[in-house]
C-alpha cells in the first residue's frame, strides 16, 4: 500500500507553487507585468498578506520582480531560474508545461498568448486614446467608467484636470470655491487672461471639456469644508486634493475616511513638492502626519473661525508652473493607478526637490489614537432634499429608527446668536459658522468682537426645527448623522442626487435640461439618475416611495421605515454602537474647540480672540 505524505506546504508555498507553474506553462506572460495584485488574489483564493509572502519567495528565486510604484513583473524563464521555477512549481502541473519547460533553451521559443488583455489593433487616425492600447495594463473601459473627484482648481489642479481630460478618464468632478486673477495665469494652463473673475471650477471644466469632448464634466463653485455633499464622495472611484492649506486637506481626509475612499494629495511650494496616497485601512492617513501642535494650531483657529477664513486667504504660497506639472502629474499616475486597482503605496510620501533632483519615499506613521479613522455604517438613502427638508423632519425620521432620544448632529457648527460683551445686545442669526465673516461677528454699535452661541446637536428643542437643512448648511445630497448615543444612523438626502451629481456640464444637449417631460435624466455609465424619488438612489436603498405622493416624502420615509424594521431585523442595529461615545469629540473638523465642549451637550462657547 502506498501513502502519499501530507503536505506541509503554507499557504503562500502552495501559492507561489502555482504562480511559478503558470510562468512555465505560459499562463503569466514572461516579461510582463502581472495581474493586479485583487486579481491574483481572488484567482488564489488567498489574502493580500499571504499574496505578498509568495511573491516574495518568487522574486527571491529571481522569477518575478518588483519595479517600484509600478506593481510586479515576470522574469523571462532562462537557464538562470529554470531550476527555481521547477522545484517551486514542484507537484503544481508542472508535468502540463509543454512550452518553457520542455523546449531547448536557445533556439525560437512560442510566444504564449497573454490571457488577461486581447489583442485589440486601434486605429490611430481616429482613436484619441488609441495609444494607450498599447500600455500593457491599461483598460480603456475602467478609465472611461472611472469617476474622480478633483477639489481645487488652482496650480496643481490645472494639471491634474488637463492630465484627467487627456487620458479620456470618464467623469471628473471639479470643486473650487475661488475666483480667477491675473497672478494664477502664469501656472494655470486652463486659464486665459479674459476668464478674470470668473470661477476657476467653472472655466477649469469648460476647458477640459475642450480638451477632451468625450469626458464628462461637472463643477461645483464652492468650499469643499462645507459645500460638498458627502454623496458626491461615496459615489468617486477616488479624490484628488490640489489644496492649498491644511484645514481643507484635514476636511478631505475625513470625508475620505468617513465614505471609505482614496485620495491622492499634493503639495508644492517653489521648486519642492511632495504627493501621497491615503487608503482608509492602510497604514497613515493625513491627520496621523499631523504634528500635536499644527492640530492644536487647527483646533485653535476653527474655535476662532472668523479669523481662521481671512488668513487662508492671506497664506499664499509661492509655486511654479514646472513644480505643479510635476507633482499635478504624479498625483494624476497615482489616480489612474487607482482606477485600475494597482498597488499604491498608501501611507507613505513622495518628496521631490527640483534644487538638487533628488526624490525619496518616506513611510508615515500610523496614530492608533487617530480621530480621523472612522468610516459610516450603512447609509440610508432618503427621497429628501436639502433645501425641502427640515430639520423637523429629518428628526422625526430618526427617531424612528433610533428612538425618541435621537440627536442630529451637523457637520459644522450653526452660530444661533451674537452677543456683545460691551452693550449686551443680542443678535438672532442661525447661519453656520463657516458664513459669517469676520466683519459680521462684530458689533454694529460698539465694533467689538461679539460672542457666539452656537450648536451642533439637534434635539427637539430648537426653536427652529422648522428650518431646512439646506438653509443651516447642510449641501445637496450631503449625508447627515443621527444617534441616540448607542448607536448611530446615516441618511443620504438622495432626492438631490439628479441635481447634484450628472457630470453633464458643457454636454451639447444642454437643451433637454430644461424640458420638463424629461424629467428623467440618464448617465451614461452606473449612475442611473431619475429625477422622482422612486429608485432615488441606487445600492443600499431602504426607502421607497409610491410616485403619486411625492407630496410629503418625509411621511412615506417613515412608513418605509417601520415596514422595513417589522420584517428586517437588526443588521444595521449591530453596527455602530462603539464609536458613539467618543464621537461628539471627534466627528466634524468644525467641531475641534471640543477641548471646551462637554460631551453630551451642543452648545458650547467661542473661545475670546
Ligand atoms: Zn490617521
Ligand atoms: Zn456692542
Amino acid at each position: 500500500m502506498k501513502i502519499e505524505k501530507i503536505s506541509h506546504k503554507s499557504l503562500s508555498e502552495t501559492a507561489s507553487g502555482k504562480l511559478a507553474a503558470s510562468l512555465l506553462d505560459g499562463s503569466l506572460v514572461q516579461g510582463a507585468q502581472l495581474p493586479p495584485e485583487r486579481e491574483l488574489m481572488n484567482q488564489l483564493g488567498i489574502s493580500r498578506a499571504t499574496l505578498r509572502e509568495a511573491l516574495k519567495a518568487l522574486e527571491e528565486n529571481r522569477l518575478v520582480e518588483a519595479r517600484p510604484h509600478v506593481g510586479w513583473f515576470a522574469r523571462k524563464i532562462d537557464e538562470t531560474n529554470i531550476t527555481q521555477a521547477k522545484e517551486l512549481a514542484g507537484g503544481s502541473a508542472v508535468a502540463a508545461s509543454p512550452s518553457a519547460a520542455s523546449e531547448p533553451r536557445t533556439g525560437p521559443r512560442r510566444i504564449p498568448v497573454s490571457p488577461v488583455k486581447p489583442i485589440h489593433i486601434p486605429y490611430l487616425q481616429t482613436d484619441r486614446l488609441g495609444t494607450f492600447e498599447f500600455i500593457s495594463w491599461w483598460e480603456r473601459e475602467k478609465v472611461q467608467k472611472a469617476k474622480v473627484l478633483v477639489i481645487g482648481a488652482g496650480a496643481l489642479g490645472n494639471e491634474v484636470i488637463k492630465n484627467l481630460a487627456l487620458m479620456g478618464v470618464g467623469h471628473i468632478f471639479i470643486i473650487d470655491f475661488d475666483k480667477i486673477e491675473a497672478a494664477n495665469l502664469s501656472r494655470s494652463v486652463l486659464f486665459r487672461e479674459s476668464d478674470n473673475n470668473r470661477s476657476k471650477a467653472e472655466v477649469a471644466a469648460a476647458r477640459a471639456k475642450a480638451v477632451n469632448p468625450a469626458v464628462h464634466i461637472q463643477y461645483l463653485n464652492a468650499d469643499v469644508t462645507t459645500g460638498l455633499g458627502l454623496g458626491i464622495v461615496r459615489r468617486m472611484d477616488a479624490i484628488i486634493g490640489c489644496l492649498d492649506n491644511r484645514e481643507a486637506r484635514l476636511a478631505v481626509n475625513r470625508f475620505c475616511y468617513w465614505m471609505n475612499k482614496p485620495w491622492v494629495d499634493g503639495a508644492i511650494q517653489e521648486l519642492l513638492g511632495l504627493m501621497r496616497v491615503f487608503v482608509p485601512g492602510e497604514g497613515a492617513c493625513y491627520e496621523c502626519t499631523l504634528t500635536e501642535q499644527a492640530l492644536r494650531d487647527l483646533s485653535i483657529r476653527y474655535s476662532c473661525q472668523l479669523l481662521a477664513r481671512q488668513n487662508v486667504l492671506l497664506g499664499k504660497v509661492p509655486t511654479t508652473p514646472t513644480i505643479a506639472s510635476i507633482i499635478g502629474g504624479i498625483q494624476s499616475q497615482e489616480a489612474l493607478k487607482l482606477i485600475h486597482d494597482m498597488p499604491v503605496e498608501a501611507g507613505k510620501v513622495v518628496h521631490f526637490n527640483g534644487l538638487n533632483n533628488e526624490m525619496h519615499t518616506t513611510a508615515y506613521v500610523p496614530r492608533e489614537e487617530c480621530e480621523s479613522h472612522w468610516a459610516y455604517g450603512d447609509i440610508t438613502e432618503l427621497p429628501a432634499r436639502a433645501e425641502r427638508t427640515s430639520l423637523h423632519d429629518l428628526l422625526r425620521i430618526a427617531r424612528v429608527d433610533l428612538g425618541e432620544q435621537a440627536v442630529i448632529e451637523l457637520d459644522q457648527e450653526l452660530v444661533t446668536s451674537l452677543e456683545c460683551p460691551s452693550c449686551h445686545t443680542t443678535e438672532q442669526v442661525l447661519r453656520p459658522l463657516s458664513e459669517i465673516t469676520f466683519e459680521a461677528g462684530h458689533c454694529p454699535t460698539c465694533g467689538l468682537l461679539r460672542e457666539a452661541q452656537f450648536t451642533h446637536l439637534i434635539d427637539g428643542t430648537e426653536n427652529f426645527l422648522h428650518r431646512t437643512l439646506s438653509s443651516v448648511g447642510v449641501p445637496p445630497l450631503h449625508i447627515l448623522r443621527a444617534q441616540n448615543g448607542v448607536e448611530y444612523r446615516f441618511y443620504e438626502l438622495s432626492g438631490d442626487l439628479p441635481k447634484a451629481l450628472h457630470f453633464r456640464h458643457f454636454e451639447h444637449n444642454v437643451a433637454e435640461k430644461t424640458n420638463p417631460a424629461k424629467d428623467q435624466i440618464r448617465l451614461k455609465d452606473e449612475v442611473l439618475v431619475v429625477d422622482s424619488p422612486v429608485n432615488a438612489a441606487r445600492g443600499r436603498v431602504r426607502i421607497k416611495e409610491e410616485p403619486a405622493k411625492i407630496a410629503d416624502p418625509v411621511k412615506s420615509a417613515i412608513r418605509q421605515i417601520k415596514i422595513r424594521q417589522g420584517k428586517e431585523t437588526g443588521r444595521q442595529e449591530k453596527k455602530i454602537s462603539e464609536p458613539a461615545v467618543k464621537h461628539i469629540r471627534y466627528m466634524s473638523p468644525q467641531k475641534s474647540h471640543r477641548i471646551i465642549s462637554k460631551p453630551g451637550r451642543g452648545r458650547v462657547k467661542v473661545c475670546k480672540i
